[in-house]
């Protein structure tokens, strides 16, 4: 079979954009290398709905963010991914900063961020008793959120594959050659064709553009590292707070997750190797060590987990969005806000690969998708009829994130074979063990419902099987 269009790359990004191709009568292949969606940058980052007054006007980067931000916005019953509209400060300490912070607030108002509002030091300690008292004054822009980045990613996947697009797991593009109208991939799972072509593959989208494209593009991966606090630091801070934007980011934050965690972090250190995603202790000192400016009595004691992540960061700065050769089509470059800017990228690429396909809008077409229940989170009586209907629902499997075998034999059903498919699905593993306690118990019910031996289950790629 021909297809249509293959996107390569199952981040943030490519579900995006298979969720907005998805309206379109053409039949669609999302191809991953890893064995399942969100194993990329798309996992580690802030998980921050920016408002858009960072990226430079009239940039790619700045029209995504703003156009994702109010997607992110009025698409979240829709979709019905976790996000929370906490909104977020910038803080000045200094009189320099001060001047920063004016020139900040008129790029944000070019930008056309709604709401944009300048906060005194008796304000800001008002609304946020932790920071600081070393703060001059602040902007507060309300319409910033958080975002669990893998609710979003799943959220535009389910939506796409409800509406008939396609996925291959496992399969990594090797090489793309073009003869006459269609494409060619070879990838570790046979040849795959195809009419268009739209490269969504994160740090190694240059790769793939490479090896075909007239201009060649280079990403550097430019790694953040973070530490995550126990939700015992649960309103810490309830904005988010960054400290005055740098060349090299918008620096280090202090920010609630949108399930109730403290994340702190990320540093920005460009690396050679597009698979290095640790830590080290340079990096986790500087991040908390610059934290404490903005939050001198954040307890790093409550350290439940490190992380970092590979920001795709392209030469000349901005997003790669172009169709460098007819029918093959870049995402590329697309650092942060990249999760932000997802559901706007997804659009607009759409309309490039549909203008070019000449392809009509399908006539039925599902707008909406559910999300697994949260049983720990319904009000008393409607738990209890869930598990009156439905025992497992009352089989507490994961003690920290209260998940039970309900939510896991669901998380299965929607596609997740690993130990992280079912973390990311579901948080069975995310709380403050670890997933000490409920590993076993999550290995069981993976190796019950898929009908494979304990010894086949993995975390999450090949190689990473947990027993011997
Ligand atoms: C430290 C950090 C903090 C960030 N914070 C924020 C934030 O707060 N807000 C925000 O808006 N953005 C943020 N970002 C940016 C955001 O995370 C990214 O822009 C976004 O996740 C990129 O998604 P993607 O789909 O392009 O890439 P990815 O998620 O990396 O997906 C690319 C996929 O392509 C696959 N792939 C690669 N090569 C091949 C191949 N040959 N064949 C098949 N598949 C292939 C990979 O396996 C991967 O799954 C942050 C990023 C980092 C690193």
């Amino acid at each position: 079979m021909i297809y249509d269009a293959v996107i390569i790359g199952g981040g943030v990004v490519g579900t995006a954009i298979a969720w907005q191709l998805a309206r379109y009568d053409i039949s669609i292949l999302l191809v991953e290398r890893e064995s399942d969606f969100c194993e990329g940058t798309s996992k580690a980052n802030s998980g921050i709905v920016h408002s858009g007054y960072d990226p430079i006007p009239g940039s790619l980067k700045a029209k995504m963010n703003i156009r994702g931000n109010q997607m992110i916005r009025e698409l979240r019953d829709v979709l019905d991914y976790d996000f929370v509209q906490n909104g977020a400060m910038v803080l000045a300490f200094s009189k320099d900063e001060l001047v920063q912070l004016e020139t900040l607030r008129r790029q944000g108002i070019e930008n056309g961020v709604p709401g944009i509002e300048v906060l005194d030091r008796d304000e800001i300690l008002r609304r946020e008793p932790n920071l600081s008292k070393d703060v001059l004054s602040a902007l507060f822009f309300p319409t910033s959120g958080i975002i669990c980045p893998f609710s979003l990613t799943y959220a535009f996947w389910e939506n796409a594959h409800a509406n008939n697009a396609e996925a291959r797991l496992g399969c990594d593009v090797k090489n793309i050659e073009k003869n006459g109208d269609i494409f060619i991939l070879t990838t570790s799972a046979g040849v795959v064709e195809a009419r268009t072509v739209i490269n969504a593959a994160g740090v190694y989208a240059d790769l793939i553009n490479n090896m075909l494209s007239p201009r060649k593009i280079t990403i550097t991966p430019r790694r953040g590292e973070y530490v995550l606090l126990d939700k015992t630091e649960r309103g810490f801070v309830k904005s988010t707070i960054f400290q005055m934007p740098t060349a090299a980011g918008k620096g280090v934050l202090v920010t609630p997750t949108a399930h109730g965690n403290i994340l702190v972090g990320p540093d920005s250190v460009d690396i050679a190797d597009k698979e290095c995603t640790a830590t080290d202790s340079e990096g986790l000192d500087y991040v908390m060590r610059s934290a404490r400016k903005s939050a001198p009595e954040v307890n790093f004691r409550k350290i439940i987990t490190s992380f970092s992540g590979l920001r795709a960061h392209p030469e000349g700065g901005d997003f790669i969005i172009d169709m460098p050769l007819p029918g093959f089509f870049n995402a590329a470059g697309i650092e942060s806000p990249g999760l932000t800017s997802s559901p706007a990228i997804g659009e607009m690429v759409s309309e490039m690969v549909s203008d070019y396909l000449k392809a009509k809008k399908k006539s039925r077409y599902i707008e909406e998708r559910k999300g697994i229940v949260k049983s720990a989170l319904l009000p008393p009586a409607e738990r209890a009829r869930l598990i009156d209907s439905d025992s497992r629902y009352g089989n507490i499997i994961c003690r920290c994130e209260e998940i039970s075998e309900g939510e896991i034999v669901e998380a299965i059903r929607r596609g997740a074979t690993t130990l992280d498919g079912v973390k990311r699905r579901v948080r069975a593993g995310m709380g403050r063990c670890q997933g000490g306690f409920c590993t076993p118990r999550v290995m069981e019910i993976l190796s019950r419902e898929l009908h494979v031996p304990m010894e086949s289950i993995r975390k999450n790629n090949r190689g990473s099987e947990v027993l011997v």
